[in-house]
């Protein structure tokens, strides 16, 4: 039978009802974790929400399509307390975005602006290219290298399986811009934060930091700024055309959504996992972050059809990820006073899990043992570095102490896509989806009936 899970699902769906058994969670996790191997609610979550509502930039009407699209299914599916939690964040909107070379060489290059940027006047802006290596060769420039013209940053970002150089070679993006404008340049374009090699730019946000005047900030496609370096190799003073029309549109609505799997005992508190609905705006934020929604939504699920938990699992769809963490913020504000037992996150695509971090008041507590060789089977091994949680659960977990669970993905192929045009539902490979949709059945599995508790953790400070 190819797809076995979906005639059930259907038939949840049909009745409008789910009954929750009183009983405790009824499988072994490792009979949980195994038949999330066949799991295909996932991918009907990813193929639904990518298909019917597509990109959904943040605090836009498209995100809030996306949200009620969001309510309507997870009620459907049978979750408890479905409801949104709005809040207010500043809105930033794309416009028209042309590169072209004017000289010694005129040709057109493919660029998109990233988050916060600023436009250049109608008809775009022509100025001489001041080009760098890499952030530090623009951050020992002197002002006079950089007045009046148009800085490009290049840099050499490999594709590596825990995806470690977007930390490093993102500095790029995220500071390049305020450094660029305080240095009194024009406008910035950088080499995509990227690894593959196809004519599609890679947005993404940057902050304005330190009052830098906002500037136009734009990224060029990865063969487009080798291009652009090859033209710059042969010593001629090189003239770049930009025309960019985004911009900050004012005040916007974005909100996260929750739903939940309510748990037996009332003191047990809530195993807390998420992912960010809202998506950058030139695909349709398939990999970043649909499929972390999906994962986290099907394996709650499914532990949902099995029985009732100890534990409260809720899980939270984030809103306004992309431009700066505004929904993780924004729920940390809102639930700083309630038990959180364990939280993370999936944001790093739709391939396969292949490492667990921790962070537990006690590192090597026996639950963090349990967990562990639950998603041992999975070809997953235990890593020996603290769990961060991402941008969307960091927040709670700083201001409550919540033990933090990282499972890795493999991240080869994600920066080939991450931001860009190309992040589409024909990139996701649906057997590495429930691999992770059976990592995280596994884990909530234990966690949210285990006795054991894994905190609360120190401050980061206090450690
Ligand atoms: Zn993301
Ligand atoms: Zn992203």
């Amino acid at each position: 039978m190819k797809r076995p899970l979906a005639p059930l699902f259907a038939t949840f769906v049909a009745a409008g009802i789910v009954a929750l058994p009183s009983a405790a969670i009824a499988a072994d996790p490792a009979v949980l974790r195994d038949a999330a191997l066949k799991d295909d609610i996932a991918f009907d979550i990813l193929e639904g929400l990518t298909t019917e509502v597509g990109q959904r930039l943040a605090a836009t009407p498209a995100e809030a399509r996306a949200r009620e699209w969001a309510v309507t299914e997870l009620r459907r599916a049978g979750f408890a307390n479905v409801h949104v939690e709005t809040f207010t964040m500043p809105v930033w909107q794309r416009g028209e975005e042309t590169a072209e070379i004017m000289s010694p060489f005129p040709q057109k290059l493919v660029v998109a602006a990233l988050g916060n940027s600023s436009a250049t006047p109608a008809g775009g802006i022509t100025a001489e290219i001041a080009a760098f290596d890499g952030l530090d060769a623009l951050v020992k420039a002197p002002a006079e290298a950089v007045r009046g013209k148009i800085v490009f940053v290049n840099h050499h970002m490999a594709a590596q399986q825990d995806g470690g150089s977007y930390g490093e070679i993102g500095a790029i993006r995220r500071s390049g811009p305020s450094i660029a404008s305080k240095k009194g340049a024009l406008a910035i374009v950088i080499r995509s934060i990227g690894t593959d090699h196809h004519r599609v730019p890679h947005t993404g946000v940057q902050n304005w930091i330190d009052g830098a005047r906002p500037i136009p900030a734009a990224a060029l496609s990865v063969p487009d700024a080798e291009q652009l370096a090859r033209v710059l190799d042969r010593g001629k003073p090189v003239t770049l055309h930009l025309t960019i029309g985004a911009g900050m549109a004012g005040t916007g609505t974005s909100g996260n959504v929750i739903a939940e799997v309510p748990g037996r005992d009332p003191k047990g508190g809530i195993v807390l996992v998420g992912g960010h609905l809202d998506s950058w705006d030139l695909g349709t934020g398939t990999i970043d972050d649909a499929s972390g929604l999906a994962i986290v939504t099907a394996a709650a699920r499914r532990i949902m059809a099995s029985g009732q938990p100890r534990r409260a699992i809720r899980i939270v769809w984030f809103g306004a990820e992309e431009p700066g963490g505004f929904g993780g913020d924004a729920y940390a504000k809102a639930h700083v006073g309630e038990k959180h037992v364990l939280v993370g996150e999936s944001d790093s695509g739709a391939d396969r899990v292949w490492k667990v971090d921790f962070t537990a008041a006690d590192p090597k507590a026996p639950l963090t043992v349990r967990i562990a060789l639950a998603l041992a089977p999975l070809g997953i091994t235990r890593g020996n570095a603290p769990a961060h949680g991402g941008t969307d659960v960091a927040p709670i977990a700083r201001v409550t102490g919540a033990p933090v669970i990282d499972l890795h993905q493999d991240a080869t192929r994600y920066f080939d896509i991450h931001h860009t045009a190309d992040d589409t539902l024909d990139k996701v490979d649906p057997e590495q989806l429930r691999q992770n949709v059976a990592a995280w059945t596994a884990l909530l599995a234990v966690a949210a009936e285990d006795g054991e508790e894994l905190g609360p953790v120190a401050p980061a400070s206090a450690r």
